[in-house]
């Protein structure tokens, strides 16, 4: 189960033997705290709510890439 923030990911692996939609390079959103089979009480699967129909299933988190973290710096306003 995955339990930090909800972060944009993409798929290094093929799955489509558990989804037809799930090859490499789709993309998907992690869902905090949530788990979708058996899998996803161990800590190696976070739940993934995928772009292709909105399917959410258990994944093994080494297949995703993460997205890089929005840069918000320009538009920040500084604490005084
Ligand atoms: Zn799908």
């Amino acid at each position: 189960m995955w339990c930090g923030p909800s972060r944009k990911v993409k798929l290094d692996v093929d799955l489509t033997k558990y989804h037809g939609h799930l090859v490499p390079g789709v993309t998907g959103t992690m869902i905090p705290d949530r788990k979708c089979s058996m899998w996803g009480s161990q800590d190696r699967f976070g739940a993934v709510r995928f772009d292709c129909c909105g399917i959410t299933m258990d994944i093994v988190i080494r297949n995703l890439t993460f997205d890089p973290v929005p840069d918000l710096g320009d538009g920040a306003i500084p604490a005084k």
